[in-house]
């Protein structure tokens, strides 16, 4: 292997960056030629391919988003998309690639590599932490912080005019950051996709916790949830607790930004390296990853399958706490 390029793709998060960096840094350390694909998978099909010098990795690590940018491409999930792509890698005499991106950009990475046979490793970048093979996704923790943060913030007003809020935090179908975030800024209650919670048990909890002069409360809900969306789920606590000054806030796209935590910075750069360095060990097909502080390769088809669940232990926390 001599040329190597790496892309984002998928929903950005926090630590792409440091990923981009130490894959490049890695790159030169063996030296080899290190190229871009700006955009993902579309500049891979439409040639969005650079050279990468040191200059274009020098104050990214500490930045949010990717510099590379990230796009979801639709031509890329046709045979057709994919042979321009690979056309494309061939011109510039590309001979490994770097997928850094949630289990689609993997899924991507895994076909690519089954059609093409072009060297191929992942790295789990995602918010949303639902990848198998490893511990913690990068941008997950970061978007935890900045969720937990946002709702000490919302906190303040609940409690001055003892409200009750709804925050809808990300994770469509994993609710992971709703736990931590659960965890972390002491929830009246949390909703994740994987639990049902019957709204009868919701407002028991509430009812019980105004009794106990607790009146400020947050209920955290993952987007998307079994139980609905924050507002509805807030509609209809409204016709049983008519009493109760309830407001809804959907933290949103904000989850996605902001500067890395020294958490995602260092799982970042381990994967950065692990990644190189496992292509030029022809560890082909795996995706990086992290177990008890240990790197461990796994094949991207078993970490896209094994969807990750919400830990069982993690959901007793939260309901111990949060009686
Ligand atoms: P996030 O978890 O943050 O949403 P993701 O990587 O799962 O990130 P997706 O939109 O699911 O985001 O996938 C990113 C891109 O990967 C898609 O736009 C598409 O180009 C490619 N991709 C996803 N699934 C496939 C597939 N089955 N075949 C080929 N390409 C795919």
């Amino acid at each position: 292997i001599k040329r190597i390029a790496v892309l984002t793709s998928g929903g950005d998060a926090p630590g792409m960056n440091a990923a981009i960096r130490a894959v490049v840094r890695t790159g030169f350390y063996y030296n080899l030629e290190m190229f871009g694909i700006y955009r993902g998978y579309e500049g891979m099909i439409q040639n969005e391919i650079k050279k990468l010098e040191s200059k274009h990795i020098s104050h990214v690590l500490e930045r949010g988003g990717t510099f590379l940018k990230s796009a979801r491409s639709t031509e890329f999930r046709t045979p057709e998309g994919r042979k321009k792509a690979f056309e494309n890698l061939q011109k510039h005499g590309i001979d490994a690639l770097v997928v850094i991106g949630g289990d689609g950009s993997l899924t991507g990475a895994h076909l690519f590599y089954k059609e093409y046979g072009i060297p191929a490793i992942g790295i789990p970048g995602t918010i949303d932490n639902d990848l198998a093979g490893t511990d913690l996704t990068v941008g997950f923790d970061t978007a935890c912080n900045t969720a937990i943060e946002a709702i000490d913030k919302i906190r303040d007003t609940a409690t001055s005019h003892d409200r009750l809020f709804f925050v809808e935090v990300m994770g469509r179908d994993a609710g992971f950051i709703a736990i931590n975030a659960g965890i972390g800024s002491a929830a009246a209650a949390t909703l994740i996709p994987e639990k049902k919670m019957p709204i009868e048990r919701l407002v028991e909890r509430l009812k019980a916790r105004t009794k106990a002069m607790k009146q400020s409360n947050i209920v955290i809900v993952a987007e998307g949830g079994k139980s609905g969306g924050a507002a509805e789920i807030a509609e209809k606590i409204k016709k049983q607790l008519p009493y109760y000054d309830i407001k809804v806030t959907i933290l949103g796209h904000l989850q996605r930004g902001g500067a890395p935590s020294a958490m995602d910075r260092v799982l970042a750069s381990k994967l950065g390296v692990a990644a190189v360095e496992g292509l030029l060990q022809g560890k082909y097909d795996v995706m990086a990853g992290v177990i008890n502080n240990k790197v461990v390769y796994t094949p991207i088809a078993k970490a896209i399958v094994g969807s990750k669940e919400v830990d069982e232990d993690d959901f007793r926390v939260v309901r111990i706490l949060s009686t």
